[in-house]
């Protein structure tokens, strides 16, 4: 029911977790985080965003591009295999091919189950019961090297409400993002090269006052100290950069 997510030169699972406490008002079953770290790294949970922290902390999950998010389960049970981020492992041998796209998202995709069987004939293997995993595969199986042609092109397969954040392990530093019916800001960093998504502002509070809300169709390019946004016809826009009053 919340997404927070960064590319950023510094550690950002702190700025995150405290994001996901920040949106725990909103309600949510579970809770994950994922970070690029030599490769993809995540912690995920059923209980509250307080044990997530802790898990993080006993793990050492550290890096400085992340997405975070907070589940509130429409499609499969409330559980840590269903909990985001979720992972695309590519098609064949799970285990010679960790993870390489990761993926929170927010709404329900109508046409999942079309989706994850054409992903299944290509022989990915679902390791949850969302919806929200066939976009994962979908933009692994549309990437070739450029992680937002590959959102691009997912987004337009799917039908349904959706607030999107990924990133991938081929390009660690580039976050992407989508709002179609969900809702999703941008916040722009003051430091450390930093930008950031977000469900809502206050995410963000104490973090950046800087904020650009996105509009219906809006996609989004994240990179360190730049951002990028095109509108539904994927023509390029500028939209206006908003200071918003800090909550805390
Ligand atoms: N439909 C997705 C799921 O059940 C996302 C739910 C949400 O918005 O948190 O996992």
């Amino acid at each position: 029911c919340g997404i927070v997510a960064a590319v950023s030169t510094q550690n950002i699972v702190p700025i995150l977790v405290q994001g996901l406490q920040r949106l725990e008002y909103r309600g949510y079953d579970s809770c994950g985080v994922a970070v690029y770290a030599d490769g993809l790294k995540r912690a995920r949970s059923t209980s509250r965003v307080a044990e997530l922290q802790a898990q993080v902390a006993a793990e050492k999950i550290e890096g400085g591009t992340g997405i975070a998010h907070t589940r509130w389960a429409t499609h499969g049970a409330p559980a840590v295999h269903n909990a985001h981020p979720h992972f695309s492992h590519g098609t064949g041998d799970v285990a010679q091919k960790p993870g390489k796209v990761a993926l929170v998202h927010n709404g329900i995709i109508e046409n999942h189950e079309e989706l994850r069987a054409s992903l299944q004939a290509k022989g990915y293997v679902f390791d949850s019961q969302t919806d929200t995993e066939v976009i994962v595969h979908l933009m692994d199986s549309l990437y070739d090297g450029d992680l937002f042609e590959a959102l691009k092109a997912a987004v337009a397969q799917l039908h349904g409400a959706y607030a999107i954040a990924a990133f991938c392990k081929d390009e660690p530093h580039r976050v992407v993002g989508a709002r179609a019916g969900s809702p999703l800001i941008l916040g722009v960093g003051k430091g450390h090269s930093e930008n950031f998504l977000a469900s809502d502002a206050m995410a963000l509070a104490g973090v950046t006052d800087q904020i650009v809300y996105l509009e219906e169709g809006d996609l989004v390019d994240l990179q360190l100290g730049k951002y990028w946004v095109i509108d539904r016809s994927h023509k390029a826009v500028q939209r206006e950069v908003k200071t918003v009053q800090a909550h805390s």
